[in-house]
């Protein structure tokens, strides 16, 4: 075993809320070293289509103001977000535009020059930023060079396996350099979490093969909580069949969802916002269709477009164009496109306070892999790229300021042997299922019993598939050596297992509907028991805890739109 380090912050994941943890940290004077499991520019924040929320002063409706994008984040979260979260990030959403924009972010704009916005589900006016459809790309691009000129150390397709720590702090990362094969103990006084979301586990997901959400199953067994995971976002509108995101941008810029009969059902739903109602709302009410017979054979429904013309979606949805070409063989400016809905978003995660800082000490958590909680039981689209700059910022800066006032104290050898012994485990494996069988099962069944709509019967039937799955993926062998793809697939494959656990965990747990946590044993949200957050603390099996919710200004309402 190589050891390296130590260093005073750690940061896993080259993701926008990894580069922005990385570039504050190294500008407070602390000694960064970021790993990433991929090229941090290949990270899902690339794929980040419609756009990032802000009020702009000057550049915005003049009835918005960062309260009125609050209180449209807590309504769009069923009241689950905690108020002081989200406030603190609609007001420095501002501040963290114009910084993007002066370091390179080239944002669409309006005729007069100012940045563009467009609307966006569950935001009451249009504040949706946005470079055409290609937002991500160039918010992260922009934040791997400024993090290079930081001189932010990166070491890419370093696997990390583990957070190395004794339950109470951290004493750096165990993983793998996938090139070399060769196993490394990175030591670090601090690490910060921001490995991105989980959608993977899925049949059908938006999300990349890199979305395995390994920082949950790492961040559990370090001794961190994780928060609200029975959450998981179902995006309307996925290509069918290939399941690519076709982004909210295209309904935000006019979009019409119809069913086989010609309809535009929303109105049945939602008959004010109608296809800009929350993702929740939107995603049932297809699902809904489909069910009674009003969707198309093989089951989805179709987005038009082609009343906007050819030259706004040329302009403002070229991918939405090019990928409905390329894998639909559909040209929205003379067709409308076939949908259907994907897992998109993992609205839980590893529990932070506001500066991302863990239970366990030195541990801290960012953007997706993170719940601080700013989005609650459902998020608004164009919020999550806005969250992985604002609290990737504030993670940074209090790992930071955690490591600079610290020596770094040596490991525990249990700790480091335990962490060895795990990354190699596979390697020592004669015969089991192939990883892609176990994959193929989980995706199944969490998409048939803890998908959109979920009861007891049907987790309790998920459950005892995913124990079944998490003995099995103790026996899935993987190749030592160099190019150890192999091996990254099973630890991901493991920690997928895992992840599931907890999410229909949780949503059994959960006996209530709120969000995009449908239960139809339980079909209506019910305050007195359940506005709280669910906290799982792993203990050789999860053991729950209900928190409060934060609420500051806006007490419950019935959620209409
Ligand atoms: C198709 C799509 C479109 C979206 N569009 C929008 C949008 O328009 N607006 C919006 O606000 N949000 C959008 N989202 C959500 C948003 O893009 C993500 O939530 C956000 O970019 C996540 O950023 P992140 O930095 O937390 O993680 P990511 O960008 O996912 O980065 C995770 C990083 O962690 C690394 N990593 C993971 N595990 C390990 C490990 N074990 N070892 C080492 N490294 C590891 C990966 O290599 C990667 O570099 C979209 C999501 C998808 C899937």
């Amino acid at each position: 075993m190589e050891q390296i380090g130590p260093f005073d912050v750690l940061v896993v994941g080259g993701g926008l809320a990894g580069l922005r943890a990385a570039i504050e940290a190294k500008r407070l004077g602390a000694s960064v070293l970021l790993v990433a499991k991929s090229h941090p520019l290949r990270s899902h924040s690339s794929a980040a289509e419609g756009g990032i929320a802000a009020y702009i002063e000057g550049a915005s409706d003049p009835n918005d103001s960062p309260l009125q994008h609050a209180y449209d984040t807590v309504k769009g979260s069923d009241w689950l977000a905690d108020q002081d979260a989200v406030e603190l990030m609609t007001k420095d959403a501002e501040r963290a535009i114009i910084e993007m924009e002066k370091w390179g972010c080239l944002f669409s704009r309006d005729p007069d020059g100012k940045i563009a916005r467009r609307p966006f589900g569950g935001h009451t006016y249009p504040r949706t930023r946005f470079a055409a459809d290609k937002t991500g790309m160039c918010l992260l691009h922009t934040a791997f060079e400024r993090a290079l000129a930081e001189g932010v150390e990166m070491l890419y397709e370093f696997y990390v396996t583990d957070v190395v720590s004794d339950g109470e702090r951290v004493y750096g990362v165990y993983g793998f350099d996938v090139k070399s094969g060769e196993d490394i103990f990175i030591k670090s006084k601090s690490v910060v979490l921001a490995t991105g979301g989980g959608g993977l586990m899925y049949k059908f997901s938006t999300n990349s093969y890199l979305n395995s959400g390994d920082g949950y199953a790492i961040a559990a067994r370090a001794g961190a909580k994780l928060a609200d995971m029975e959450f998981i976002q179902f995006h309307p509108t996925a290509l069918y069949p290939t399941n690519i995101l076709i982004t909210e941008a295209a309904r935000g810029e006019g979009g019409y969802l119809i069913n086989k009969e010609g309809e535009r059902f929303m109105k049945r739903y939602a008959p004010d916002r109608m296809e800009l109602a929350p993702r929740d709302l939107v995603a049932r009410a297809i699902v809904n269709e489909i069910r009674e017979g009003r969707g198309f054979e093989g089951g989805y429904v179709l987005l038009d477009l082609t009343h906007l013309g050819e030259e706004k979606i040329k302009e403002r949805l070229p991918l939405v164009r090019e990928v409905s070409i390329k894998f639909a063989k559909v040209d929205p400016v003379k067709e409308p496109i076939p949908v259907r809905p994907a897992a998109h978003y993992t609205m839980g995660g590893v529990k932070t306070d506001l500066d991302g800082a863990t239970n366990v000490k030195g541990l801290f958590a960012a953007g997706e892999a993170a719940c601080v909680s700013v989005h609650g039981a459902n998020r608004l689209g164009s919020n999550s790229l806005l969250e992985t700059l604002v609290f990737g910022r504030r993670a940074g800066m209090a790992a930071a300021s955690y490591a600079l006032s610290r020596s770094y104290p040596e490991p525990p050898k249990e700790a480091l042997r335990e962490a060895e012994a795990r990354l190699w485990a596979p390697t020592t494996i004669e015969s089991g299922l192939p990883f892609g069988e176990i994959r193929k099962r989980l995706g199944e069944v969490m998409w048939e019993k803890v998908g959109i709509e979920r009861n007891e019967e049907g987790l309790k039937e998920a459950l005892k598939e995913i124990a079944e799955l998490l003995r099995l993926s103790k026996y899935v062998k993987g190749e030592k050596g160099p190019g150890a793809y192999e091996l990254v697939a099973v630890h991901e494959t493991i920690n997928m297992v895992f992840n599931a656990y907890a999410v229909a965990t949780a949503a059994l747990w959960r006996r209530e509907s709120r969000g995009a946590h449908f239960r139809t044993d339980y079909p209506k949200r019910n305050d007195s028991e359940w506005l709280y957050h669910t906290v799982m603390s792993w203990r050789g099996e999860w053991v729950m805890e209900k928190e409060p919710v934060v609420i500051t200004r806006w007490p419950p309402e019935e959620r209409k739109y």
